[in-house]
């Protein structure tokens, strides 16, 4: 009998970390190399980026997702990263079926680079296929983790359901030669690492009332891929991983529910 696959959050915060080798991508890597290990190979990667926030939820359909570089003025070397992956039918088929009316089919958007500068590190052999479902901007995170816990039965039929975001991601306040995370990204970083740990998702969902809320998620579009991904774990134990802040306003922050 095949393992029920985990679901996967991590932080990408700068896209210069799909070049790097260093803790943050050696995390990355690990909890990669735990999955093949305790779970096999996913069939396919349901992948949810903050970069893909769309008015509605979309999947994609395509055969040959393309990887875009949704990124402006970075060194020329990250324009050459290539992540060569495959859609999966199989799996848009399945997200049509479990979201019904809920969601549509849209080609015109591909592997954005909140997938890729991760997956690089975690799957780099990029021989999984991955199928990205949009961040829907226009409903309430009530909806959102009822959308998470309907694709949650994918799991069950070998499908690794990943998003990536940021827990604490402020771009305008950024300090880019700053390692370290300020206090108000901390607290609220720890805040939500809390919340999940011991099972307040109350809290995680209504984030906007946790400490230096407006300060850690001044827009969603970062922070949601966590509450698809607390509504596909679906109750699922906890851990975390990278459990890191940097740019002073940036969480690196993973979990993996299992
Ligand atoms: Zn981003």
């Amino acid at each position: 009998m095949m393992k029920r696959m985990p679901v996967i959050f991590s932080g990408h915060g700068s896209p210069m970390i799909a070049l790097q080798d260093d803790e943050l991508t050696r995390g990355m890597r690990q909890i990669g190399e735990k999955v093949l290990q305790q779970y096999g190979k996913p069939k396919a990667i349901l992948a949810i980026s903050a970069h893909w926030y769309t008015k509605g939820t979309f999947v994609q359909t395509a055969e040959e997702p393309e990887q875009i570089y949704d990124m402006y003025g970075f060194p020329k070397e990250l324009y050459e990263v290539k992540y060569p992956v495959k859609g999966c039918q199989e799996l848009s088929e399945r997200v049509t079926e479990l979201l019904g009316s809920g969601v549509a089919v849209d080609n015109s958007w591909g592997v954005d680079h909140g997938s890729w500068t991760v997956l690089v590190h975690m799957f780099p052999k990029a021989d999984i296929p991955v199928v990205q479902l949009s961040a829907n901007a226009t409903i309430p995170a009530e909806k959102i983790i009822e959308l998470g816990k309907k694709l949650s039965v994918l799991r069950n039929e070998g499908y690794l359901i990943f998003g990536s975001g940021n827990i604490v991601h402020n771009l305008r306040l950024v300090e880019w030669d700053n390692p370290n995370g300020t206090d108000k990204a901390l607290k609220f970083n720890q805040y939500i690492i809390d919340s999940l740990t011991k099972g307040a998702y109350e809290n995680v969902l209504h984030y906007e009332t946790g400490p230096e809320a407006k300060y850690a998620v001044p827009t969603p579009e970062h922070y949601l891929p966590i509450i698809y991904c607390l509504g596909a774990a679906d109750g699922d134990r906890v851990e975390v991983f990278n459990n890191v802040c940097n740019l002073g306003s940036m969480a690196m922050t993973g979990f993996i529910f299992s």
